[in-house]
């Protein structure tokens, strides 16, 4: 795989030298890993030195009291992390004689250790070849592979996963998931180095100008999706145009007869609507093409666009009410919003229609 070869290569010559990198035993990792989850290299150093020469082994943190811990941690926010390290080093200590399990599933039992840290603690311990993704792999294997779909989704969750784990080299998980931290935080941080980036030459986002939009950002809560169905009635060679009122997007803008529904709708749900039969009348009509386009993304909210190229014939008094009666190649004289006038250009180079 080129990508785990050149990403192999570049962490041989480049990797960082980090205090926590020199330990392989299961203890030091996890607190390393729990005290960067929130914090910066940079500050987590100390606090780490501190806290593994004040509690060098799991039993010393177990022995304790959660007073001591916090007051270690004064500074370093996020205090939900000192309270779970020290139930869990309890756990360990009562319910493993002390020693952590080795396996992703029952370290992802532990308290305050989720997927990541379960995988960073396994692979570094263990060299079990397993995948820790943190901020830093999905940024690159998204940006390298050209993977748009939104942080955090379902879908996003299964697809990086899938992709790390065939990406995974036999034998050397514990250098791929350091490899991946070091290069997301010197080479494709969020504000990518790509002109000095080994793995330039194969990077989908990098040779598309994506580089800086990908990752997609995870969905906000209040983020909508609507469905929006154009009718491109074709009559003669003519077509129906409409300005967009009211306070919404693209207000003033012109468009085809539309149809919004909020979920997914087909053209049997279309011509059932009311809507449609208010508009068509009487007429005959005939679906020439159907287009759908990619989701148009805004701020708030995601288009799922579909055009419908429909001859009509016969009277249609309320298309020629609500809307103007434009000849087709006047079409471009028209102030359109930019998802319309992709699919204007794809109309004008489709030969098909
Ligand atoms: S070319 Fe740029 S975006 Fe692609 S992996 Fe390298 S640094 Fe990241």
């Amino acid at each position: 795989m080129v990508f785990t070869t050149l990403l192999l290569g570049w962490y041989g010559d480049n990797g960082r030298d980090l205090p926590w990198k020199t330990y392989k035993d299961p203890y030091t990792i996890w607190v390393s890993e729990v005290i960067l989850q929130q914090t910066r290299v940079q500050q987590g150093e100390a606090y780490f030195r501190n806290f593994i020469s004040t509690f060098p082994t799991v039993r010393h943190l177990a022995e304790a009291s959660v007073d001591d811990v916090l007051k270690l941690w004064q500074g370093l926010g996020y205090y939900s992390r000192a309270r779970n390290m020290h139930k869990t080093a309890r756990k360990i200590v009562d319910e493993y004689g002390g020693m952590f399990p080795k396996d992703v599933e029952s370290l992802k039992k532990l308290d305050g250790i989720g997927p990541y840290t379960a995988s960073a603690v396994a692979s570094f311990a263990y060299g079990i070849p397993a995948v820790a993704l943190d901020g830093n792999g999905y940024r690159i294997l998204a940006r390298y592979f050209g993977i748009d779909l939104p942080l955090g989704s379902p879908s996003a969750v299964k697809t990086f996963r899938e992709l790390a784990v065939s990406l995974l080299p036999e034998g050397k998980s514990a250098d791929f998931n350091q490899a991946l931290m070091d290069f997301g935080s010197l080479v494709c941080m969020p504000r990518p180095l790509c002109v000095s980036c080994p793995l330039a030459d194969h990077c989908i986002a990098y040779n598309t100008g994506l580089a800086e939009s990908l990752p997609v950002k995870p969905r906000k809560a209040g983020h909508r999706t609507r469905y929006f169905h154009y009718l491109d009635f074709g009559q003669d060679t003519f077509t129906f145009i409409g300005q967009r009122k009211g306070n919404d997007i693209w207000k003033g803008l012109y468009e085809f007869p539309l149809i919004e529904t909020s979920m997914p709708a087909t053209y049997p749900d279309l011509i059932r609507s009311e809507r449609f039969r208010i508009l068509v009348g009487t007429s005959d009509y005939v679906l020439n093409n159907t287009q759908a386009l990619k989701p148009h993304k805004l701020t708030h909210q995601s288009i799922h666009p579909v055009f419908y190229r429909i001859s009509i014939t016969g009277p249609a008094p309320n298309l020629e009410k609500e809307y103007k009666k434009v000849p087709r190649e006047e079409l471009s004289k028209y102030a359109v919003s930019r998802l319309t006038e992709k699919y204007m250009n794809f109309f004008h180079n489709f030969a098909g229609l």
